[in-house]
């Protein structure tokens, strides 16, 4: 069955006017619902994370003041959120999210996390919407608990996966695969194992030509027991952030691709939602909502 992360406080009430597009964390699993890819028996409400699962992965004194609220004007700032005990919680239920997916894709192939893929949040601070990284802290959930040994991270949101790519650096265990708009935020990108920077108004067959052949590099040479991926929707040309120009159809590809590959070499697979700010709302739900109609047209 495809297990899928959400709970009522993914939605985090923002000042009017925020420029976060925060409800498609609600109406997308409505949309799910509603068109009948998914029953609410598939949808489960993780609780929040234990703080020693924080710790693994993020530094104690950065996790004590995010969670006393005592980052200063600026670290909140760059942020981009509001911060407050909603924001706190939000991040600790997601984030255990997807270390529930982790556990349940090793059942059933793959999980997916109605949010998450918070990959600009490094050990000691956050940015870009992105406080506590979901990805990282599941990845290292799972080696410690000894139950994978090799992790591909595969991350497709435009953005580069700068504070993953961070905590990663010189672990062995996980392998970070990042590729993004060159020209997109972060200006001064971090080193993942691979970075692919692709040109402005990159278009579809370039890109899942690009993709297609690294991806099955990947399996070859890292060998990877587990994937964490990164689906964001922001390569799309529709993107107000992004410098792509990937089309709605190129995007389902993209998921096809990274899902079937998956599938394919019977790799367990934890999908995080990532960005999208398509300028019409629509084109960011649809997109997201391919990445769970193929999950379950492949797996299920
Ligand atoms: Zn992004």
């Amino acid at each position: 069955m495809l297990k899928i992360a959400w709970t009522e406080s993914y939605v985090l009430p923002l000042p009017p006017n925020h420029r976060f597009p925060m409800s498609k964390y609600e109406v997308l699993p409505e949309q799910l619902l509603h068109e009948g890819t998914i029953q609410s028996k598939n949808i489960f409400h993780p609780a929040p994370l234990g703080e020693e699962w924080i710790l693994q992965t993020h530094d104690r004194d950065y996790w004590i003041k995010l969670s006393t609220l005592a980052l200063t004007p600026q670290e909140v700032r760059r942020a981009g959120f509001p911060l407050t005990n909603e924001l706190v919680q939000r991040e600790i239920v997601i984030a255990n999210g997807t270390v529930q997916c982790a556990l349940y894709a090793l059942q059933f192939g793959i999980a997916m996390n109605i949010a998450g893929g918070t990959h600009h949040a490094f050990t000691n601070r956050g940015e870009g919407f992105c406080l506590l990284n979901d990805i990282a802290i599941a990845a290292n959930y799972l080696l410690h608990q000894k139950l994978v040994n090799r992790i591909l991270v595969v991350d497709l949101d435009v953005h580069q996966g700068n504070g993953t790519a961070q905590i990663f650096q010189g672990d062995s265990s996980v392998f970070t695969f990042s590729m993004h708009g060159a020209h997109n935020y972060p200006l001064i990108k971090e080193r993942s194992d691979l970075d692919i920077g692709l040109p402005d108004y990159t278009q579809d067959n370039f890109y899942l030509s690009v993709l297609d052949a690294n991806l099955k590099n990947l399996i070859d040479q890292v060998q990877p027991d587990f994937i964490f991926y990164q689906c964001g929707v922001d390569i799309l040309d529709t993107d107000k952030l992004g410098r792509l120009s990937v089309s709605r159809e190129g995007c389902k590809q993209r998921d096809r691709l990274v899902l079937g590959a998956a599938k394919e070499n019977k790799i367990p697979i934890v999908a995080s939602m990532g960005g999208g700010y398509s300028i019409d709302f629509r084109d960011i739900i649809e997109a997201h909502a391919n990445t769970f109609r193929l999950a379950q047209e492949i797996f299920f």
